[in-house]
């Protein structure tokens, strides 16, 4: 089996729905006390959090660069950068190490395209739903057509994702304000929504709408067990 390298912390709330995700899948697929490998390197959120607000990314990808060669340095086989925003500096990272990096939106994508899905709605953090890093690899190199919610709920979604998800307070209210927007992208066309964000799922699940969701944490973490167990 492979080790999975894991870049967590952003948040620690979606890097343990991660590092359960994996360690499940393993058990499922080859039983008995399997267990996935994994080799993590968890950082502090309130420091990149800053950068990211600050628009300061070549000092983020300097951190998370780092951490990055010691996650390879460590033994792992291939990387999981555990947050969709951050594959904003996926290309520095990928610079700075030799081993793979496994893209959360090329994962999500196989998906998508699994099930014939080609116009999609986009939930993330304002920096995924409105630069281009994430819903232009989903458009150039897959042809899925990207929707994202407008202006001021894109602001909405922000928030509700730094003040509340990655803090781990979960509320009804903010459920039913995601569950609209969910509403409202699929009445403009998509067929289905990428929580495209790691915490997302930790609020919205698909047994509160009929509208299929991608959630971008299990994807990921399904298309690593695969990868790490392949021969
Ligand atoms: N985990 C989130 C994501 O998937 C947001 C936190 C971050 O900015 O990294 O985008």
């Amino acid at each position: 089996m492979k080790t999975i390298g894991m870049l967590g912390g952003m948040s620690w709330e979606s890097t343990v729905s991660y590092y359960k995700a994996l360690n499940e899948g393993v058990k499922r697929s080859l039983g008995g006390l399997h267990s996935a490998k994994i080799c993590m390197y968890s950082v502090d959120f309130e420091e990149i959090e800053k950068l990211q607000h600050q628009a300061k990314w070549e000092e983020a990808a300097t951190i998370l660069s780092k951490a990055a060669e010691s996650v390879e340095a460590g033994g792992a086989d291939f990387l999981l950068i555990c947050t969709n925003t951050m594959h904003k500096i996926a290309p520095e990272i990928e610079r700075a190490i030799s081993i793979p990096i496994l893209h959360i939106a090329d994962a999500t994508a196989s998906h998508l395209q699994n099930d014939n899905i080609t116009c999609v709605g986009l939930l993330g953090t304002q920096f995924t739903m409105e630069q281009g890093f994430y819903k232009d690899r989903l458009s150039d190199h897959y042809g899925i057509e990207v929707l994202i919610p407008e202006s001021g709920e894109r602001k909405v979604i922000h928030e509700v994702i730094y003040s509340e998800l990655c803090l781990g307070k979960i509320l009804e209210k903010s459920r039913e304000k995601y569950l609209d927007i969910i509403t409202q992208l699929h009445e403009r066309g998509a067929q289905a929504i990428i929580l495209g964000c790691t915490e997302i799922a930790l609020l919205v699940q698909q047994q509160h709408t009929f509208i299929p969701l991608y959630d971008t944490t299990q994807i990921h973490a399904q298309e690593a067990i695969k990868l790490a167990i392949s021969k």
